[in-house]
């Protein structure tokens, strides 16, 4: 690993301990730790319904499926996300395309958003899912993309994978005020993590039924929805569902990190403070300074794009990690394949060109925050 890595999780010997008590237990799934890692969940975001997984991709996948995305159907998305938001509407069959961003946000831009949505209305190929990312962990404009999504009876996903314990509009992100399901990571490299884990808030009961049943191979054992009365070892399978639970290891430790979350963030949000002071002189592009983000990620834009190389390694040739998020997801070779060509989405490209991570993560020291920038000073001098 590098010395200062571009992300790393925060693990104290509270999480230790409720590791260890989980595997001292009775139970190492499908015990008490994953309602209670959901309750949680659904009390820091204010979602009626919490799901867990074993990953937010997962979730992802099942939040199409509840929302019965498949053959035939259309999912849309931002191109600057990992591939995950995509693939999760290939899971399913349906066709996949894209809404390039707002360039100072990074995030699906809702005028954009308006004119494919009306191009598609006449058309007749209105997606039936729309996959909003909260790009670095600060909110899309929810409201905007909401009233556009209901006027053309769009399904909204958030994949708020960035996005723990971030706010919009004063309200925590994960409460689906603007949507019918948001999705949360608990990777290590995110705010809060479980190892793997993924959680899908909604504030639907149909479609958290749904959730839980097709995480569990679309089994249930509820008697109200049998077709006939079970014996006392019985279940029903009523649909393809997978095998995607989370352990109750996983849980206890997603749920201890959350009880840390806003020292995370405030870690968090100090750090992009002094990043934005410090690079105030440099020919980079900061991020908006957004204080309901969650700060997932520093993203800064180099203003010579054809230099960013040149930065990335003289940065990695001193132990510092940075990273580029993301590779437009539309280049891909495998959505390449599927028909998309470079130029179909020139903004997100555009970004792409001289995007450059800085390291954020709350043990990053103030010293090392000044050796990053140091080094990215030098770096950006010497290209
Ligand atoms: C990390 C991430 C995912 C996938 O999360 P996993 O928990 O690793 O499956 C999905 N979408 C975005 C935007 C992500 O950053």
């Amino acid at each position: 690993m590098a010395l200062i890595p571009y992300g790393k999780q925060h693990l104290s010997e509270q999480d230790y301990a409720a590791v260890l008590e989980v595997l001292k237990s009775d139970y190492l799934t499908q015990g008490p730790q994953v309602p209670a890692f959901e309750a949680a969940v659904a009390e820091l975001t204010g979602a009626a319904h919490a799901v867990a997984v074993n990953s937010a991709t997962s979730a992802l996948h099942l939040a199409c499926l509840a929302l019965e995305l498949g053959p035939g159907d259309r999912l849309w998305t931002s191109p600057i996300t990992f591939v995950a938001s995509a693939n999760c509407g290939r899971y399913c069959g349906a066709e996949v395309d894209f809404v390039d961003i707002d360039p100072n946000t990074r995030n699906l831009c809702p005028k954009q958003l308006a004119k494919k949505l009306a191009q598609a209305a006449a058309t007749h190929t209105l997606p039936k899912v729309l996959v909003v990312v909260h790009m670095a962990g600060a909110s899309a404009p929810m409201a905007e993309i909401a009233a556009l999504a209901k006027r053309y009876q769009v399904a909204i996903i958030e994949d708020a994978s960035h996005a723990m314990g971030a706010h919009y509009q004063e309200a925590a992100v994960g409460g689906c005020q603007y949507s019918d399901i948001s999705v949360f990571s608990f990777h290590p490299v995110k705010v809060v993590t479980a190892g793997e884990a993924g959680v899908a808030t909604t504030q639907n009961a149909t479609l958290a039924k749904a959730l839980c049943q097709l995480r569990s191979h679309g089994i249930t054992r509820d008697a109200e929805d049998c077709h006939a009365a079970l014996p006392p070892w019985g279940y029903e399978q009523h649909a393809l569902g997978m095998n995607y639970r989370l352990s109750d290891i996983h849980a206890a430790l997603g749920r201890s990190q959350l009880t840390q979350l806003r020292s995370f963030i405030a870690r968090r949000f100090a750090l992009a403070e002094r990043y934005h002071q410090a690079l105030a002189d440099l020919p980079v592009k900061r991020p908006v300074l957004d204080p309901e983000s969650a700060w997932h990620l520093y993203l800064i834009e180099l203003e010579h794009a054809d230099t960013r190389r040149a930065v990335f390694e003289a940065m990695c040739a001193q132990g510092i990690g940075v990273n580029v998020h993301y590779i437009p997801v539309h280049t891909q070779p495998y959505y390449q394949a599927l028909g998309f060509e470079p130029g179909d989405f020139p903004l997100a490209e555009q970004y792409y060109a001289g995007a450059l991570t800085l390291p954020l993560y709350p043990d990053l020291t103030k010293q090392q925050q000044d050796t990053v920038i140091a080094a990215l000073q030098k770096a950006i001098e010497d290209a």
